[in-house]
């Protein structure tokens, strides 16, 4: 029986990947700058709609880190963070030697808790006596947060966001697509994401201006000099002329794999409906329009004859079937002990229940009949 894999990457069936990277090599355009990442960066921009202005980069993390040292976090700061995520949300953070502060999730989204990051503020003014640098909320397995209330709470202090959507690309919040509602956005282009360029990621801004500033330390912060004139720190942090071929020919398949995504969701609501103890994690209401990057579901043991979520991945494992535990919470791991969190418990619920079922575009009908099948004899048994 051949494998099926949690998410893997697909390329356009007309080739179209193909022929930019063959244009690249053509023109000997093979190089951190050139017309594939300038028409890349426009595509993302027509997606991105409302004013913004996109840099393309090396990953999604390399985003988040530049988007600290636009809003000048450094030593002694501190950054809310959402708890529930990938390490990539907030190693960024302590590159700038600052703190993070974890907050933990509601139940309905699984991402940053409103009434918890207000807490979280007012927490940290009275520690520091000043409002935190940066809230950086995350849009987990693709599911908007809700993210009105969390830009309300930012307004109201003054305190810039920075949307961490690497998984949430092509997602949208009453109509509106995740990453264009703060005053940065990440983008990731790793592997297993939506779309691809191998390995990438993009930073949203909020101005042709900051883009600017933005290239400028992703591109080892020269001065405008005849020279190697330097004031600044830099980086080196651009996105290929070839990575960025593939990622011109991947946002031709974008709402394909979007469709793809979402079947397969409905798919795992319809077939596992009648199994009680698992429940597929939805969209809350009409509001949230998930990607859903990774279907994700709850596993309750006292539903399921004392099935947990870890029996069900050993046994899928045993059928050929990838899935994986959700996020550990950063508030659990060793290497952000000692940092301030508030917590609510919904994280680690998540974590002590959850797991990702195989969902990328390279998962047929018949692959998740496998999977379904395959749930459905771990709980029989
Ligand atoms: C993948 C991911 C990132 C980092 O993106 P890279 O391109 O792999 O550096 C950041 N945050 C979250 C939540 C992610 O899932």
């Amino acid at each position: 029986m051949e494998k099926i894999w949690l998410c893997l990457a697909h390329m356009s069936d007309a080739g179209e990947e193909m022929k930019y990277i063959r244009e690249a090599f053509d023109t000997n355009w093979v190089v951190p700058l050139g017309p594939n990442v300038n028409a890349f960066e426009k595509d993302l921009e027509g997606l991105c709609g409302n004013g913004k202005h996109v840099v393309a980069l090396s990953s999604g993390t390399a985003a988040i880190h530049l988007s600290l040292i636009m809003l000048g976090v450094s030593r002694g700061d501190e950054v809310i963070c959402q708890s529930m995520t990938f390490s990539a949300s907030a190693n960024p953070i302590v590159y700038q030697g600052a703190t993070p502060v974890f907050v933990d999730s509601e139940r309905d989204s699984w991402n940053m808790d409103p009434n918890l990051l207000e807490e979280a503020v007012k927490q940290s003014i009275a520690r520091n006596g000043r409002p935190p640098k940066a809230i950086i909320p995350v849009y987990l397995y693709g599911m908007p947060a809700y993210i009105d209330d969390i830009m309300d709470i930012a307004r109201r202090y003054e305190i810039p966001v920075v949307e961490d959507s690497a998984e949430g690309f092509g997602s949208r919040w009453r109509g509106q697509l995740v990453g264009t509602f703060g005053d940065y956005g990440i983008m990731s282009f790793n592997g297993n994401k939506m779309i691809t360029t191998s390995g990438g990621g993009a930073l949203i801004c909020p101005s042709e201006e900051a883009k600017r500033r933005v290239m400028f330390y992703a591109t080892q912060a020269r001065e405008p000099m005849p020279y190697y004139l330097h004031k600044e720190i830099g980086y080196n942090y651009r996105m290929s002329n070839i990575c960025a071929g593939i990622g011109r020919g991947q946002m031709t398949i974008l709402n394909e794999h979007l469709s793809h995504h979402r079947m397969l969701c409905d798919f795992y609501v319809e077939h596992l409906a009648d199994i009680d103890g698992i429940t597929v994690h939805v969209n809350p209401d009409e509001r949230f329009d998930s990607n859903f990057w990774l279907n994700t579901i709850i596993v309750d043991p006292a539903k399921t004859g004392g099935v947990t979520y870890d029996d069900l991945r050993q046994h899928l494992d045993s059928q050929g079937i990838e899935s994986r535990p959700l996020w550990k919470p950063m508030h659990t791991q060793p290497v952000f002990n000692g940092a301030p969190a508030l917590v609510n418990g919904v994280s680690e619920n998540l974590f002590n229940h959850g797991l990702c079922l195989p969902s990328g575009p390279m998962v047929t009908e018949a692959d998740a009949l496998r999977i379904v099948t395959a749930i459905k004899e771990a709980i029989k048994n």
